[in-house]
């Protein structure tokens, strides 16, 4: 979790003290603002005490990140006072190159001899000090490096113009586990395709990708469920997960990609498909898993896992262990590339990484009964195969 703190200090006129007020806990999604009032009251000393206990804000944005906010003012001569606090959170947007989230909050006054405001910034470990400055940018590089050195999995874009917001997507909103990771890979998936690394470098490493297709929500699910499933676990290895490789395509539960099957031209240079692979040849990935779903009466229209023996044997290897785990059907063809010649696996097994394809039975658009469990049990035997978990 990222936490981008924002503390007010109260200096009361009085004794001009630095109270450090106690944190609440409030969650608000993006662009919710919470508002409160502090009443008129007869003494100093209880106005201070109002201040002190009933002027706590924190304002958590668990997407993309935590704003705490703290408020304070410094009075005048007055006792009475009443004002709000808004923050309000835009929306990320790519400014020279960068990607970026404007917040601003402000402070709204009843009353005139509210004259100054003092806030503490506190961004990681940076602390800033500001009057009035009520505005200010957090950067998509301070999410993901803030992230990646606070818990052990680590987030990434990708492959940037694919992103779009899946939970648009009545399914996946409602099957998605909820969990602060998956908020992250969420925010993240607005933007590009998000990848989740598990584990340290130690060990065999893997790659599971889903959502080549966009309607075929069960393996998304699936690979979001796996990765909730592997936060905090203890991994032989790594292991790469790209719960949604098209978002955009996932939020309308769409097929093609710039009207082309994604699972038909991975072999071609700048395809989504093409750039998945050639990131799995950098990231040296021992085995590659696609996992989709198959409509009943499709082709293969069964739960199933899919191989080639040649080039790479092991992709039968794979799929026969996942096959005899799962009680999938086990399909192969001899060589790679001739019946799928831009298949995510074909293209996949012919640069010499391994892979399956797995399928569940569910029609486009639909999340069939079992089929997410069925769909997370392969991508399981998958990992068990390569002993990367228990
Ligand atoms: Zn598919």
């Amino acid at each position: 979790m990222v936490v981008l703190s924002i503390n007010g200090v109260n200096a009361l006129e009085q004794n001009d003290n630095v109270n450090q007020m106690t944190q609440t806990q409030n969650n608000l999604t993006s662009n919710t603002s919470n508002t409160s009032n502090v009443t008129g009251t007869s003494t100093k000393a209880e106005a201070a005490s109002n201040l002190t206990n009933q002027i706590k804000y924190n304002y958590q944005v668990s997407i993309p990140y935590t704003v705490e906010v703290k408020v304070a003012v410094k009075q005048a001569y007055q006792v009475k006072v009443a004002y709000k606090a808004k923050v309000a959170v835009k929306k990320w947007y790519k400014s020279y190159g960068k990607w970026k989230y404007k917040y601003v909050y402000k402070y709204v006054t009843k009353y005139k001899y509210v004259t100054k405001y003092k806030t503490v910034y506190k961004l990681q470990n940076q602390t800033r000090y500001t009057t009035e400055n009520r505005t200010g940018y957090y950067y998509l590089s301070n999410y993901i490096s803030a992230a990646n050195s606070t818990s052990s999995p680590q987030f990434s874009i990708v492959i940037n113009g694919t992103g779009g917001d899946v939970t648009k997507n009545s399914l996946i909103k409602k099957y998605l586990p909820q969990s602060t990771i998956t908020n992250q890979v969420l925010a993240l998936a607005k933007i590009g395709t998000p990848m989740v690394k598990f584990g340290n470098g130690n060990g065999p490493t893997v790659m599971i990708i889903a959502g080549v297709h966009g309607n075929e929500l069960p393996a998304s699910i699936a690979a979001m469920k796996l990765i909730n499933y592997l936060n905090g676990k203890e991994i032989n290895g790594t292991i790469y997960v790209v719960p949604f490789l098209i978002p955009a395509n996932t939020a309308k539960s769409y097929r093609l990609w710039k009207g082309q099957n994604p699972n038909s031209v991975a072999q071609y240079s700048g395809t989504v498909t093409n750039n998945i692979i050639k990131l799995a040849q950098k990231l040296s990935v021992d085995a590659l898993g696609d996992f989709h779903s198959t409509q009943p009466g499709g082709v293969p229209g069964k739960n199933s896992a899919l191989y080639t023996k040649v080039p790479t044997y092991e992709s039968y290897l794979i799929a026969s262990f996942i096959s005899k785990q799962t009680g999938s059907a086990l399909i192969g063809d001899t060589v790679a590339g001739q019946k799928y010649p831009g298949a995510v696996e074909d293209v996949s097994n012919l640069a010499g990484i391994p892979a399956v394809t797995c399928e569940v039975k569910s029609s486009h658009g639909t999340v069939a009964s079992g089929s997410v469990d069925k769909s997370y049990a392969q991508m399981l035997a998958f990992l068990r195969y390569k002993k990367m978990i228990k």
